[in-house]
């Protein structure tokens, strides 16, 4: 079999007991291309852009940002809405197959992407530049399973940023998948319609949501269910020294209603 073929028939793996599959690495396995390709049926970019609104572009233009970089491009939206913007972006991320498909997005919309492969847990070895602001969206920092690969990982992008720059990392609300059980309004990021999503399997060091599309096809994808005080906590202890944290974009909310959390960290 040629490369390209193994490529594409290449299927998730997560063996005999996927319950056990916690690892920190593994994200390269389940963003497979079957799955990449269909992840913008999942996210359906224009749902998506109204239910988000300006929010993030607005919270990077009060700061005087100019230089971005994202962290978490999967197939691009975030970086294509932030080039639409007039941002200048560098777009990273560790998984190949999600740059290949962020660059034609891209491409669909008339940008030129500036991409890099790197793993949060090493950027400054692949990226030597300094940002105004980073972004981390999309449920991405999730896929750490261990403290030390998240402590490491927000080191890295702290190292990365001016000495006033922003971090702007968003998670699912995970305290309510936990405590209350699982019920999300489509609202911000599951806005297509031919998918259905719900976590599997719910523990305090696993979250393992079922994605299934019209056509039946199912993948999954193992993460690790971050509570938010803890994230805050951690951010704080990798030496933001500010940090808000808004519900579904807003600044005040009942704990349990979001289904996602954006934090705002500012380095002085
Ligand atoms: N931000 C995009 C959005 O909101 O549409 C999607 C992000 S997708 C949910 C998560 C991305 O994080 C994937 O493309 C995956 O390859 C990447 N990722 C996960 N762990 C990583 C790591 N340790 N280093 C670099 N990228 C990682």
């Amino acid at each position: 079999m040629d490369k390209s073929t193994e490529q594409e028939s290449k299927e998730q793996d997560f063996g005999e007991k996927p319950t056990s599959v916690r690892e920190s690495d593994h994200y390269q396995d389940e963003y497979v291309p079957g799955f990449v390709d269909k992840w913008d049926e999942l996210i359906d970019w224009e749902s998506r852009a109204k239910g988000e609104g300006n929010t993030i572009i607005n919270i990077l233009k009060e700061r005087g940002v100019k230089k971005v970089l994202d962290v978490a491009t999967g197939t691009g939206f975030n970086s294509v809405r932030l080039l639409q913007a007039g941002f200048e972006v560098v777009s990273a991320d560790g998984s190949p197959e999600m740059l290949v498909k962020a660059f034609e997005n891209a491409r669909q919309y008339g940008y030129l992407m500036r991409t890099v492969q790197a793993d949060w847990r090493w950027m400054n070895k692949d990226i030597h530049e300094e940002f105004d602001a980073i972004l981390c969206l999309g449920n991405s920092f999730t896929h750490l399973f261990n403290e030390r690969d998240r402590r490491k990982a927000l080191a890295e992008f702290y190292a990365l940023l001016k000495h006033d720059g922003v971090l702007l990392l968003d998670q699912r609300n995970y305290d309510s998948i936990l405590d209350q059980g699982y019920s999300s309004k489509h609202a911000h990021y599951y806005c297509g319609d031919s998918v259905s999503v719900y976590p599997e399997h719910v523990d305090e060091g696993l979250a393992r949501f079922r994605y299934e599309f019209l056509d039946n096809s199912v993948y999954y994808l193992n993460m690790f269910p971050l509570r938010k005080d803890y994230t805050r906590r951690l951010l704080h202890e990798v030496g933001f020294q500010e940090i808000k944290t808004l519900g579904d974009f807003k600044e005040t909310y009942k704990e349990n209603e979001p289904d996602f959390f954006l934090h705002v960290a500012e380095k002085e």
